[in-house]
């Protein structure tokens, strides 16, 4: 029997006015595009936060068109979640500990509640394997723009000079030759050292890292013979781990390093499960993070029943 003001999903009981149209899991500049999206679709609309996100960790980008004098991570993500919450979008923080299919909905798990939405968008983003340093270094290298992970992003800002990758193999070369483009001064340190393949203008430190400091405004890096290599900056070429566990959970298909695989319109192999931002495989950029984000919204959006009641 259909009772008034519930749906069912399966064995599943649910009131109707708990039932999200989209729940975001990864409020990043992603999860938040999507959200404000959502929001002036008129969608209920809900994302869910760890906090702990790359973008958080940006002490001032300066390729966002619309702020030429740089604006930092931390004030970006602010503005975005007051622009999505004044259209109506809930933001909340926490951990999203599970994702399950519920016939045509979610169910959306945290430490503190379970709720069920009619679609997901993962908006889950990457960890950046980290240098050898403490917290407070590593915290205080990134504020004063001694240690960066991204040379699409700021090469501009270090042109003209010393610059390590600290790095190895394919990718970390193909970093270091990105960045020579900028400076003629470009030194790969493989951590545990490697064969000196110098070339295309890029220097090769042979022997293993030992240890790796910051003074106030360069970078040291000593190697086990006890030779010490200073540098303007030190790009971390070290990979990624795409925050993919959910999707994976889900069923949804990733790529072999484990980005979640996505078509055209940001949806993934699971109907209902959208998935944008760097956790998805290509540039991994502020700017393309909010394209995705409004291409999955409106993707939701048109799949989901128009809300307007009949006249
Ligand atoms: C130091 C640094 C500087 C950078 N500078 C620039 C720059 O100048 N310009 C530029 O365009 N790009 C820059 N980038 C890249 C940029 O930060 C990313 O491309 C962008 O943040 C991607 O957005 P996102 O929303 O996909 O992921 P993120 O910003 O990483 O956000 C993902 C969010 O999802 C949350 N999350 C993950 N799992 C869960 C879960 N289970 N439950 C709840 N929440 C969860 C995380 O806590 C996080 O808050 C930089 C990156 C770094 C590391």
């Amino acid at each position: 029997m259909r009772r008034r003001g519930w749906v069912s999903f399966g064995d599943c009981l649910v009131r109707t006015a708990d039932v999200k149209d989209c729940i975001v899991v990864g409020g990043g500049p992603a999860g938040l595009t999507a959200a404000l999206y959502l929001a002036r679709f008129l969608r209920s609309v809900a994302v869910v936060d760890a906090q702990e996100g790359r973008a958080g960790m940006i002490s001032a980008t300066h390729n966002l068109a619309p702020f030429p004098d740089g604006i930092s991570g931390p004030d970006l993500l602010e503005r975005m979640r007051s622009n999505a919450m004044r259209h109506g979008a809930a933001i909340e923080f926490g951990t999203v500990t599970a994702v399950e299919r519920l016939n045509d909905a979610f169910r959306v798990t945290t430490d503190l509640w379970s709720r069920t939405a009619r679609s997901v968008i993962l908006a889950t983003g990457v960890v950046n394997h980290r240098p050898p340093l403490s917290v407070m270094d590593h915290d205080r290298g990134l504020e004063r723009g001694l240690i960066r992970y991204c040379p699409v992003c700021d090469a501009y800002e270090v042109r003209g000079r010393r610059i390590a990758v600290l790095g190895s193999g394919a990718h970390g070369f193909a970093e270091a030759r990105f960045i020579r483009h900028f400076t003629s001064s470009v030194t790969l340190v493989p951590p545990d050292g490697g064969p000196d393949l110098a070339r295309d203008g890029v220097g090769v430190l042979e022997a293993p890292m030992a240890a790796l400091a910051l003074s106030d405004r360069s970078v040291i890096v000593t190697l086990d013979t006890g030779a010490t290599h200073a540098f303007d900056t030190l790009y971390v070429a070290l990979g990624t781990s795409p925050r993919s566990d959910l999707a994976a959970r889900l069923g949804v298909r990733r790529a072999a390093g484990g980005c979640v695989m996505v078509d055209a319109k940001q949806e993934t192999s699971v109907d209902g499960v959208h998935a944008i931002g760097d956790v998805t495989d290509g540039l991994d950029q502020i700017a393309v993070a909010m394209g995705q984000g409004a291409v999955a919204a409106t993707a939701v959006h048109n799949d989901l029943p128009a809300n307007a009641p009949a006249q």
